[in-house]
């Protein structure tokens, strides 16, 4: 549990606005001096990075004030959720490092109390049953620029309103044919409070409440009301409904509510080279851009998951993007960084060989198998080590011989001398090549037996060290290599017609189906962290792993390739 426990103090995490306002509410002991946020996803999607700044940010200010912060679904519109979200999103909250404890809502909980609020909303005169069509009532609001007009449905007596909403409620009417709305002002500069629609007729089978109800309530409506119901004290929302804040207010106002929630908006996240919207995320699976929420190239939580992403990295992420009340783009080599810094920590070493190619030495016995030792970590003893075992027969990375190396490739080359991690010198003497082709199929070396270990008391340097895997012992085992999953900056950008799909990098995804990893990898757990020396980072897929034969991710490159790429342009 250790690295997964989120203890802040206020005074270890730096200030942001949000802890300014909470801090001065303490001081005054508004709300009882007590704290309580809440996370309240709508169950129509996946969770992505953007959800964890969310995340971080209401479980993180409960846990650094000693508050609450409740899990809480907007569930309220039928068409669009399903349980297969709700079980997701709960376990990547969870995978995240975060704990609702017993206080898991869900905005249907409330639907019978909501209704009880729109009937005292008709009844003080504040609500009323609208005939007007969706499009009339799209025409009546108005624009930035115009008043609205007034529905001819507006001056309704309670009465009546009080009958068409019952009976709305019964299932008399068709959908779109009834609405309820607010009375607030169509002449309001704001449009949200253009009498706003709260509830809607939808004939559709809810994932809770079954067919008990065909009326459900609008969003702006049900937020407010759930925050305040469960004693919510800051409801952190994104920038975008800043403009609804006064109807959250309004609606609050309006009604006897045990509690008035403050609502605070700040910038959501968004990261270059990625989408995150959960209709754009959701095109990508349907279009089969990528293989389903959890594709490791996938900005889902879900996908960072599968990718090797530790939890941890994406806490600190989001610690250090800050927070701001303007919107901006964060470079998705932010998020790299963060993750390389805490796999650089965590991962234990090992090698494998990619695209390998066969090295005979021919001055090792031929049925000797050595065991060497390598540390799992250079930094960290408490990783201890693991046998590697040598022989004859090895393969090293194709890249790592040329034949006729340029100058500055300090790697294997005919008569060149190399290092091989934790074993021996090893000298290149000759090359076998394909008759046809010419390529070379196999390398011949000798080895300095007195360089055990990797080094030499004659003090002579050899300037490459290469990784390598026992032919005779090395696992067999599939490895992806996952790339940016789009090749612009900002992809969701419309130009010339193109949409988001269009950009799609081809080279996302390489599998590489004959890579060698070293014998120690047979038993790793799956979505266990590695760092592949000299290659990267990798984990052990969860899905496509099967004991002692592992599939792996890499999650990220040892240093930025896109950097060098940029700088080109
Ligand atoms: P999307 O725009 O991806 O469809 P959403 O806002 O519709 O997301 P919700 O399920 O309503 O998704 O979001 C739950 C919470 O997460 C909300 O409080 C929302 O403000 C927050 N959130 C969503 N996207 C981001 C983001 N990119 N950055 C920060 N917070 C976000
Ligand atoms: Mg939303």
């Amino acid at each position: 549990m250790a690295e997964d426990t989120i203890n802040a103090s206020p005074e270890q995490t730096p200030p942001n606005f949000i802890k300014l306002i909470i801090e001065e509410d303490l001081a005054s002991g508004k709300n009882g001096s007590r704290v309580a946020t809440r996370f309240p996803p709508e169950p129509n999607g996946y969770l992505h990075i953007g959800h964890a700044k969310s995340i971080c940010l209401n479980f993180g200010l409960a846990a650094t004030y000693r508050g609450t912060c409740n899990l809480r679904f907007d569930d309220t519109n039928p068409t669009k959720e399903e349980v297969e979200y709700v079980d997701s999103i709960q376990s990547d909250v969870r995978w995240l490092g975060f704990d609702w404890e017993d206080r898991l809502y869900y905005a249907s909980d409330y639907f019978d109390r909501l209704y009880d609020f729109a009937v005292e909303l008709i009844r003080r005169g504040k609500a009323y049953v609208c005939e007007l069509s969706a499009e009339e009532i799209r025409r009546y609001r108005g624009t930035l620029t115009e008043p609205g007009t007034d529905s001819p449905y507006r001056d309704r007596p309670v009465a009546e309103n009080l009958d068409l909403f019952t009976r709305m409620r019964a299932g008399e009417f068709e959908p779109g044919s009834h609405v309820l709305r607010a009375k607030i002002d169509m002449r309001s500069g704001n449009l949200n409070m253009r009498d706003p629609v709260i509830y809607r007729i939808i004939k559709a089978s809810h994932h809770r409440t079954g067919d008990r109800w065909c009326i459900y309530p609008m969003y702006d409506y049900t937020h407010c009301l759930s925050d305040s119901i469960e004693g919510i004290t800051h409801s952190i929302c994104t920038l975008e409904f800043e403009d609804h804040r006064p109807l959250y207010d309004w609606v609050l106002d309006s009604l006897p509510v045990p509690c008035h929630p403050q609502q605070i908006e700040f910038a959501r996240l968004n990261l270059t080279y990625t989408v995150l919207s959960k209709r754009k995320l959701i095109q990508l699976v349907t279009s089969g851009a990528v293989k389903g929420w959890d594709d490791p190239r996938m900005p889902t939580i879900s996908g960072l998951r599968r990718r090797g992403v530790p939890p941890v990295a994406i806490r600190n992420f989001c610690e250090r993007i800050g927070l701001a009340k303007r919107d901006s783009t964060v470079d998705m080599a932010l998020l790299e960084y963060a993750v390389r810094d805490e796999l650089n920590r965590e991962a234990p070493r090992v090698m494998a060989v990619l695209r390998p190619l066969r090295v005979v030495i021919d001055n090792y016995p031929q049925d000797q198998v050595e065991m060497l030792t390598g540390a799992y970590h250079p930094e960290d003893e408490s990783l201890g080590t693991r046998d590697l075992p040598f022989s004859r027969v090895l393969y090293i990375e194709r890249e790592d011989f040329m034949e006729e190396p340029p100058k500055k490739f300090f790697r294997l080359a005919p008569g060149r001398e190399v290092r091989l991690r934790y074993a021996y010198y090893l000298t290149c003497v000759g090359v076998v090549k394909d008759e046809t082709t010419g390529e070379v199929r196999e390398v011949h070396c000798t080895y300095d037996p007195e360089t055990r270990g990797g080094w030499s008391k004659d003090g002579r340097k050899v300037k490459g060290t290469l990784h390598w895997v026992s032919a005779a012992q090395a696992l067999k085992s599939e490895v992806r290599l996952y790339d940016r999953l789009f090749t612009v900056e900002n992809p969701a950008m419309e130009r010339e017609g193109k949409t988001f799909l269009d950009h799609l990098n081809p080279d996302s995804l390489e599998v590489l189906t004959d890579c060698r990893v070293e014998p120690s990898l047979a038993q790793a757990a799956p979505e266990s962290r590695y760092q592949f020396e000299r290659l990267g980072y990798f984990c052990v897929d969860a899905r496509d792993s099967i004991p002692g034969k592992p599939v792996f991710n890499r999650t990220v490159t040892l240093r930025d390739s896109w950097a060098k790429i940029a700088r080109r342009r």
